[in-house]
């Protein structure tokens, strides 16, 4: 089966087609700049293709023709036709209560979808956007599928997901938290059990997504029981641009003192605040790393800053779940960062963890905690794309 992956943003589009059962991506690309004039960049890894065309994308539509015909073209195609794409996975990003899980797109969905805006202004217009043109592009007739980034986190009990603030805003108005990088936790928990050979109800597992965003989850049973973004992905960690966690008064002082709108602050807490915003030099933890060791003592800082929140969170989530067996690292900086996983073990010995050093230093999927260590830790490398060509297979084959 030939499963396109599709991210739509608001001026960009990733696009992945993949055989979900053996994981083979044939070809994936991006579409950027839509809107304003239009780029594609189109690869095919087999071939160790990749080649860049300038394209006019007025809109999303022109975006998804533009990566249909790439994918069917004599030069640089991977099918003979559209015909081989027997469906495609739109990863959404919120889903509200709404969603708990994938599901087909159909007219009820869609309204549902737009029903979600309001929670997510910014990402599920860029969403339905990029549905809407794949369906204008494609007909009705191949199957659609949405994969959320929130319906992972929708096992989580109440006392983990209300906000203290009057009940009426949660009945009324949906405020609660929410979280993000859902599918990503679900990719790395199962792939864990998988990996230690035990079944997934029998770990309490933590799973640390650290990238440009960044959130914890919490994992019991299989099931998530808490996780450290919220109703927005503001909030949790330091993340590369985004502030994390953040005393509201805050807000009001800085407002009051320079003036800002609501829109202003938010754009400052968003975009120039994290390691990019303490440390002055970057939002990428290679720059702070090399600026760190030439003596940046705010790159320094922003560091231990990221560690010792991650480490805080583990902490409050091995409480809430009175213990725990996994701890996994993925994306970006959990992958990579072999210095920023040592340091964040250092705070948790007290758990019993042991990292070993050696293991820590290699890459890829792989246990990097000692054998008699009580907690096992782990990196492995997420594979969203995978999980929403799978969820989108199971969907369709039904
Ligand atoms: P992601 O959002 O998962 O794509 O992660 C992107 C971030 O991962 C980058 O902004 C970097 O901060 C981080 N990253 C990627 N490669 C490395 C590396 N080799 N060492 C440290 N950080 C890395």
């Amino acid at each position: 089966m030939k499963i396109l992956v599709i991210n739509a943003g608001s001026s960009s589009l990733k696009y992945q087609l993949m055989d979900p059962d053996t994981n083979t991506v044939f070809a994936k690309g991006l579409c950027e700049r839509i809107g304003i004039d239009g780029r594609l960049t189109h690869k095919i890894p087999a071939k160790d293709f990749k080649q860049e065309f300038d394209i006019p994308m007025p809109t999303h539509a022109e975006a998804i023709a533009a990566v249909i015909d790439k994918l069917t073209c004599k030069e640089c195609g991977v099918v003979s036709s559209m015909s081989e794409i027997d469906a495609v996975g739109h990863r959404v990003v919120h889903g509200g209560e709404a969603f708990a899980s994938s599901v087909r797109i159909n007219d009820d969905v869609m309204k549902a979808l737009e029903d979600c805006i309001p929670l997510a202004p910014l990402h599920n217009p860029a969403n339905i956007t990029g549905i809407k043109a794949c369906k204008g592009v494609m007909g009705d007739n191949v199957p659609m599928v949405a994969v959320f980034d929130t319906a992972f986190h929708q096992t989580m009990p109440a006392k983990a997901y209300m906000y203290a603030v009057p009940y009426e805003y949660y009945e009324k108005d949906k405020v609660r938290r929410y979280g993000f990088h859902g599918t990503s936790h679900r990719y790395v928990s199962a792939r864990a059990a998988e990996l230690l050979n035990k079944p997934i109800e029998d770990l309490k597992i933590i799973s640390c997504h650290m990238g440009n965003g960044s959130s914890i989850a919490a994992i019991k049973d299989g099931k998530c029981v808490d996780t450290s973004m919220g109703f927005t992905p503001l909030v949790g960690l330091p993340m590369g641009t985004r502030c994390g966690d953040l005393d509201n008064g805050v807000l009001q002082y800085l407002m009051n003192k320079y003036g800002y709108s609501i829109d202003e602050m938010l754009n400052i807490l968003n975009k120039k605040s994290g390691v990019l915003g303490v440390s002055g030099v970057s939002s990428d933890f290679r720059d702070l790393e090399e600026a760190a060791e030439k003596g940046n003592d705010r790159a320094q800082l922003a560091l231990d800053m990221f560690s010792y929140w991650v480490a805080k969170v583990v902490g409050s989530y091995a409480a809430a779940m009175n213990g725990v067996d996994v701890i996994i690292f993925t994306a970006g900086v959990g992958e990579n960062a072999a210095g920023t996983r040592a340091d964040i073990a250092k705070y948790l010995t007290y758990l019993g963890t042991k990292m070993d050093d050696a293991e820590n230093a290699k890459r890829g999927e792989h246990v990097v905690s000692t054998p008699d260590s009580k907690v096992t830790m782990m990196v492995i490398p997420t594979d969203e794309e995978l999980v929403i060509a799978q969820d989108t297979k199971a969907i369709v084959s039904k």
